[in-house]
């Protein structure tokens, strides 16, 4: 790791060498352009660019797809207790019927 920083450069000031590579843009910056942003380096360009998407977006998506699903389960089953129930009791109507409508 630090032989591969050893021969970059920052790409703003060519003249000193990089002492991280911004994990965004994957460009290589000296101690003065790369800062710490809630624990990881990052580069002022990229930093400003994060703050914004993190507002924008949230990274809860998945959390909220998987409730839908949850629903619909939940649904059908509801769904098929219903028609359970329901054809247990049309079942028991049909032998009242019977009697008298079957020729023998
Ligand atoms: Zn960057
Ligand atoms: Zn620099």
């Amino acid at each position: 790791m630090a032989s591969l920083l050893g021969d970059t450069t920052c790409v703003i000031h060519p003249d000193r060498q990089s002492v991280a590579r911004c994990p965004s843009c994957r460009q290589f910056f000296c101690e003065e352009c790369i800062t710490e942003h809630e624990g990881r380096l990052i580069c002022a360009n990229c930093l400003r660019g994060s703050v914004h998407e993190a507002a924008a977006a949230p990274p809860r998506k998945r959390a909220i797809q998987l409730m839908p699903l949850l629903q619909l389960g939940f649904a059908l089953m509801i769904g098929w207790l219903l028609f359970y129930l329901v054809a247990g009791t049309l079942a028991d109507i049909p032998d009242d019927f019977h009697d008298g409508t079957i020729w023998e």
